[in-house]
């Protein structure tokens, strides 16, 4: 079976910078504890994820 040719230089292009347009998800805060804002779960500061819906902030 011959292999075929790499399009590495094309996907490098195609994918090299364009502009990060990431939208900053993080905790809402509330009261001094972190409040998800997706489903409005409160939770110590100390949470790294959600224990309510399962929602971790993007990194
Ligand atoms: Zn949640």
């Amino acid at each position: 079976m011959a292999s075929a040719p790499s399009s590495d230089d094309m996907f490098d292009q195609f994918l090299s910078q364009r502009g990060h347009d990431v939208e900053e998800t993080g905790w809402e805060e509330n009261y001094n504890k972190k409040q998800c804002p997706d489903c409005g779960g409160l939770h110590e500061s100390t949470a790294s994820q959600c224990s309510v819906c399962g929602w971790a902030p993007a990194h």
